[in-house]
């Protein structure tokens, strides 16, 4: 389990998939970050009623990367760099959720 800098970040962290905002961690261009993943469902929903032929897919999940935690406002960097070990194995974990 990651550590978190404040208890809305620590929720966000253990929201991975589910409907709503979770923060994930992640490897993004050769660094560790955090993102910001937002989803208007959960990543089990049935979203082939949803898709209208000839029209742009919808986005299942929206990321932007941290800096600073949204709550609290605390640098990431920090949290990032005093657990490698465990960022990097939730990271791995998690990363089938940034791809679908
Ligand atoms: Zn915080």
């Amino acid at each position: 389990m990651l550590k978190a800098c404040c208890e809305w970040f620590s929720n966000a962290l253990s929201s991975a998939g589910e409907k709503g905002y979770a923060v994930l961690p992640s490897h993004r261009h050769g660094r560790r970050m955090f993102l910001l993943q937002s989803r208007p469902f959960d990543r089990t929903a049935d979203l082939s009623k949803l898709s209208v032929p000839g029209q742009p897919g919808m986005a299942v999940a929206i990321m932007v990367p941290l800096d600073f935690c949204p709550r609290c406002g605390r640098q990431l960097l920090p949290l990032v760099n005093e657990q490698t070990e465990a960022f990097d194995a939730e990271a791995i974990r998690l990363s089938p959720l940034l791809t679908e």
